[in-house]
C-alpha cells in the first residue's frame, strides 16, 4: 500500500509480515497483509534435505487460488526459504518488498525468559540456543530457520514468538514438578507446556464467541491435533497446562504416549534392554494413537471403528478417557467453567470425539447437542444446548495470525511513518 506526498516521493506502508514456521525438515510459510489481516499467499517446503522436496505454494491475491508444486531435491533450509521468496516474488509479493514489516517466527522454546513476542538480537538467538537442551527437536530448526531470514533480509526486524510463552502466568504450584528441587533447578526442569500461540488466540477468541471480555471468562482449551494439549485459562491467563518440560506429557496425541508412570521409562532400560534413544523414539514416535492401533489419522480410525475393528475402537476410548480426565481436573483447578473449547485437526473436525469426551459430564454442566455438533463449518461455534451451565464451543485456531498480530503489534508502523521511496520504485 502507498500514498504519495507532496514532494511526489511515495510513502510505502510497511505492512505485510511473513510468518515462518520451521521445523527440522520443513518450512511453513505465509504472508499476510495487516491492513485487513488477509493472507497474500500461503506455503510449504517439506522433506528438506532428500530427493523427495517438495514446495507448494498458494498466491491468494487472485481470483482461483491455485496451488504450484515444485518437486526436487531442496538442500537446506536456505534452499527451501530461497526457493519459497522466489515463488512469492514470482506473484509480485517479493521479500525484497519495502512493504514487507517484519519477519515473525514460531519458536518452539521459550524457557522461563521469554514471556513476550521478542524482537531477535543476537543475544537472544544466544539463549534460543541454550534452551536447546531442553527441546532438542525443535529449537535447532527454528534458530535454522531465523539464520537463513535473517541472511535473507538482514534490514528487517525479525521477531520470535515463543509456544511457551503463554504459559509462563501458571502458578508455581502448578509448573513445578515434586521432585529434588536443587537437580530441578539446575537442569532447568519445569512444566513450560506448548501450544501456547494457539491457546492464547483460542481462549481469546472464545470469549468473543461467549460475547464476554477475556478478563470474565475461565475456560478450558482442548488443542487436539496430531499433537494435543489441553490449558486452563483462568481470567486471559494460562494457570495450567498438559504438556510439560516437553510436548511429551498430557494427553494421548497422534505418536505420543502423554502421561505414562515414569518408571516405565527404567523397565524399559532395565528388563526390555532398550537404549535411551530407542525410548526416546518409543514414546514419542510409535506410542499415542498410532502405537495403539497403527493409525494416528482419527478419520481412518473412525473408519474403522465403523468396520467393527475393536483395536481401533480400544484406541479411540482411551484417547477419549485421558481428555475426560483432564476436562474433570482443570474444571476443579478452575472453580468455575465457563466454556470448554475444542480446536485443531481433531477438535475442529471429529465429531465423535467431541461427543464421547463430553458425554457423562452433566454433573460438570456440559452438554453437548447431537444436531449442533453435527455441523460442518469454519467459523467459531456453540455446540452446547441453549439451558447449559457451561458453553462447549468449536473454535478453529489460526496460529499464523496469531503470529502475525504479535510480530506486527511489536514492530508494525504506526501510520502515517513509512520508508519513503521514489514513486518507480514502488512494489505492489
Ligand atoms: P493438526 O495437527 O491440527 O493439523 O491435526 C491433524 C490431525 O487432525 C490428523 O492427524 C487427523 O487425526 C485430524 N483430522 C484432520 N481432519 C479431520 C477430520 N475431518 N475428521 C477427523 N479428524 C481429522
Amino acid at each position: 500500500m502507498t500514498t504519495t506526498t507532496k514532494e511526489g516521493s511515495a510513502v510505502v506502508q510497511a505492512r505485510r509480515v511473513l510468518v515462518l514456521n520451521s521445523g527440522s525438515s520443513s518450512v511453513k510459510y505465509q504472508l499476510l497483509d495487516m491492513n485487513d489481516r488477509s493472507r497474500l499467499a500461503i506455503g510449504l517446503v517439506e522433506r528438506i534435505g532428500e530427493e523427495t522436496s517438495r514446495l507448494l505454494h498458494t498466491p491468494l491475491t487472485g481470483g482461483d487460488a491455485e496451488t504450484r508444486e515444485r518437486t526436487g531435491r531442496i538442500a537446506d533450509h536456505a534452499a527451501a526459504l530461497k526457493a519459497a521468496a522466489e515463488e512469492l516474488a514470482a506473484d509480485g509479493l517479493g521479500l525484497d518488498s519495502p512493504e514487507l514489516a517484519a519477519i515473525g517466527h514460531r519458536v518452539v522454546h521459550g524457557g522461563l525468559r521469554f514471556t513476550e513476542p521478542t524482537v531477535i538480537t543476537d543475544e537472544v538467538l544466544t539463549e534460543i540456543e541454550r534452551l536447546v537442551p531442553v527441546a532438542p527437536l525443535h529449537n535447532p530448526a527454528n534458530i535454522t530457520g531465523i539464520r537463513t531470514a535473517q541472511a535473507l533480509r538482514p534490514d528487517l526486524p525479525q521477531v520470535a514468538v515463543f509456544d511457551t510463552a503463554f504459559h509462563t502466568t501458571m502458578p508455581e504450584y502448578a509448573a513445578r514438578y515434586a521432585i529434588d528441587v536443587e537437580t530441578a533447578d539446575a537442569h532447568r526442569i519445569r512444566r513450560y507446556g506448548f501450544h501456547g500461540t494457539s491457546h492464547a488466540y483460542v481462549s481469546r477468541k472464545a470469549a468473543e464467541l461467549l460475547g464476554r471480555a477475556p478478563e470474565e471468562v475461565n475456560v478450558i482449551v482442548l488443542h487436539l491435533g496430531n499433537g494435543a494439549s489441553a490449558s486452563a485459562v483462568a481470567a486471559g491467563r494460562c494457570v495450567e497446562t498438559s504438556m510439560g518440560l516437553t510436548p511429551l506429557e498430557g494427553l494421548v496425541m497422534g505418536t505420543r504416549s502423554g502421561d505414562i508412570d515414569p518408571a516405565v521409562t527404567f523397565h524399559l532400560k532395565r528388563v526390555a534392554g532398550m537404549s535411551t534413544d530407542e525410548i526416546d523414539v518409543l514414546l514419542n514416535k510409535k506410542s499415542g494413537l498410532v502405537g495403539l492401533c497403527g493409525d494416528n489419522d482419527m478419520r481412518e480410525i473412525r473408519r474403522r471403528i465403523d468396520e467393527g475393528d475393536e483395536r481401533a475402537a480400544l484406541a479411540f476410548d482411551i484417547y477419549v478417557h485421558r481428555l475426560k480426565k483432564y476436562i474433570g481436573a482443570y474444571s476443579a483447578v478452575l472453580g468455575r467453567v465457563d466454556a470448554v473449547v475444542f480446536t485443531a485437526g481433531v477438535g475442529e473436525n471429529s465429531a465423535p470425539v467431541r461427543e464421547a469426551a463430553i458425554a457423562g459430564l452433566e454433573e460438570l454442566g456440559l452438554v453437548v447437542d447431537a444436531g449442533l455438533n453435527a455441523v460442518r463449518s469454519g467459523e467459531p461455534r456453540l455446540i452446547s444446548p441453549n439451558y447449559a451451565r457451561v458453553a462447549v464451543a468449536v473454535v478453529p485456531t489460526d496460529e499464523e495470525l496469531e503470529i502475525a498480530d504479535q510480530t506486527f503489534a511489536l514492530v508494525g508502523q504506526a501510520e502515517p511513518a513509512g520508508q519513503q521511496v521514489p514513486v518507480g520504485q514502488v512494489d505492489n
